[in-house]
C-alpha cells in the first residue's frame, strides 16, 4: 500500500531553512514509488514561502497561517497542524533537529502515537529495510536504527544529507491554504524574539565555521577570527571554554551542550578538542586545527594541524586568502 509522509517545514525571517529541503529529500530516500511527499508551512503571510516550497517534488504544499503562529509555540502549532494530521494520516513526519524540530516533533510523536528517531545523519537501505543513521555519546559510536510500525517521525541533523533539488519539469505542486488562530492556553508567548546572531550566516548551515577557544583570550582576539570567517563566507563558532571566559555569547556554543555544526571546513583556533566540543563539530568535512601544543587532542581529530601561535597564524592566512 502506498505511504504518505510529511515534512514540517522549517522557516526563518521570510526564508526556508535548509534543513527543511533536506528532510524532504529524507522523505524522499525513504518513499517508494507511488508515495506521497506533502510538506506543511506553519506560521503568518506564508504565500512567498509556500511558492517557493512547491517548485519542490511534492504531492501538496499545506499552508497554515495564524496570527498566533508567528512564533513557535507548540500548543498552537500542534492545534493548528492537527486537521491536516487528521486528514493525511501521514505514516512518516520529517522535521529538522534543530531547536524546533527537537521541541516539536515529540509532541507530535506522542500525538500520533508514533515512534520517533531523533538527529538522524544519514539514511541506509538494506534490502526493504530502512535504517536511520545516529550519532550516540556525543559522537562517540554510531547506530542503525528501523522503524518496526507506522507512523514514524524523524529528525534529521542539519547538514548532513543532500537538499532536495527543485523540480527538474517545471512544475509546481498544488498549494493548500489552511487558517488556524488556535491561541496557546499552557503558555503565555513573549511577542518578542530577541535573536543574538553573530553574523548574517547561521552557525549551523555555515559552510565554513572559524571557532575559537579559551586560547583566543579575550573578546577582542575573536576579530581576527570574525575577519577570516568574513573572507571565506563563514560564520564564526565558540568552544564552551571561550563562552564561559565571556569572550563571546552562548549563541556562538559548539558542542554536546551547544549547537551542531557539519560545515565543509571548520578551523578550530586555540581549542584543546575536550570530547564535549568534538560532539559537535566532528561531522565536518574537513578540520584543521591551529593550537601552539602539539599534544593538544584537536590534532587526534584534525585533517590539517597548525603548530603554532593563532595570533600569528591567523592574519597570515588571511593575508595569503585575500591575495588568493
Ligand atoms: P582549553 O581546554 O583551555 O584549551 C585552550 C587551548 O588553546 C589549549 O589547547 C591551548 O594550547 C590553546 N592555546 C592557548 N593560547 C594559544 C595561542 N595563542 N595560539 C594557539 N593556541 C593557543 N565544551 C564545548 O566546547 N562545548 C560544549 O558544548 C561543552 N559542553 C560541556 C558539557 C559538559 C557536561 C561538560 C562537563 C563540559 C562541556 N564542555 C563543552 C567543556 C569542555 O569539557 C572543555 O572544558 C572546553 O571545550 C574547553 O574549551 P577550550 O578548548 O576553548 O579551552
Amino acid at each position: 500500500m502506498s505511504k504518505t509522509y510529511l515534512i514540517v517545514a522549517e522557516h526563518r525571517d521570510g526564508k526556508l531553512r535548509r534543513v527543511a529541503l533536506e528532510a524532504l529529500r529524507a522523505a524522499a530516500d525513504v518513499a517508494d514509488e507511488g508515495d506521497a511527499i506533502h510538506a506543511a508551512l506553519l506560521g503568518e503571510r506564508l504565500d512567498g514561502l509556500a511558492a517557493e516550497l512547491a517548485a519542490y517534488p511534492l504531492a501538496q504544499v499545506h499552508a497554515i497561517e495564524g496570527e498566533a503562529l508567528r512564533h513557535y509555540n507548540p500548543e498552537a502549532y500542534a492545534r493548528a497542524l492537527d486537521p491536516l494530521l487528521q486528514s493525511l494520516r501521514p505514516d512518516g513526519l520529517f522535521l529538522g533537529h534543530t531547536a524546533f524540530g527537537r521541541d516539536f516533533a515529540p509532541a507530535l510523536a506522542a500525538k500520533l502515537s508514533a515512534g520517533q528517531i531523533s538527529d538522524v545523519i544519514a539514511i541506509e537501505r538494506d534490502g526493504d529495510e530502512t535504517l536511520f543513521v545516529r550519532p550516540l555519546y556525543a559522537g562517540k559510536a554510531i547506530e542503525r536504527r528501523a522503524f518496526t510500525a507506522y507512523p514514524q517521525v524523524v529528525t534529521i541533523r542539519p547538514s548532513n544529507l543532500p537538499a532536495a533539488e527543485p523540480r527538474a519539469d517545471g512544475l509546481a505542486a498544488d498549494i493548500a491554504k489552511r487558517s488556524a488562530d488556535h491561541a496557546a492556553d499552557l503558555r503565555t508567548v513573549v511577542r518578542e524574539v530577541v535573536r543574538k546572531t553573530a553574523g548574517a550566516i547561521d552557525l549551523t548551515e555555515a559552510r565554513i565555521v572559524v571557532a575559537g577557544g579559551r586560547g583566543v583570550k579575550s573578546a577582542a582576539g575573536f576579530r581576527p577570527l570574525e575577519e577570516l570567517a568574513e573572507l571565506l563566507g563563514g560564520a564564526v563558532g565558540a568552544s564552551r571554554g571561550a563562552c564561559d571566559a565571556g569572550y563571546c555569547g552562548y549563541g556562538l556554543q559548539i558542542g554536546q551542550t551547544g549547537k551542531v555544526v557539519t560545515p565543509e571546513i571548520y578551523i578550530a583556533c586555540g581549542i584543546s578538542g575536550a570530547i564535549q566540543h568534538l560532539a559537535g563539530m566532528s561531522g565536518s568535512r574537513i578540520i584543521v586545527a591551529i593550537n601552539k601544543d602539539p599534544e593538544a587532542p584537536i590534532f587526534g581529530i584534525a585533517d590539517y594541524g597548525i603548530v603554532g601561535d593563532l595570533f600569528e597564524v591567523v592574519p597570515l592566512l588571511i593575508q595569503a586568502f585575500r591575495k588568493a
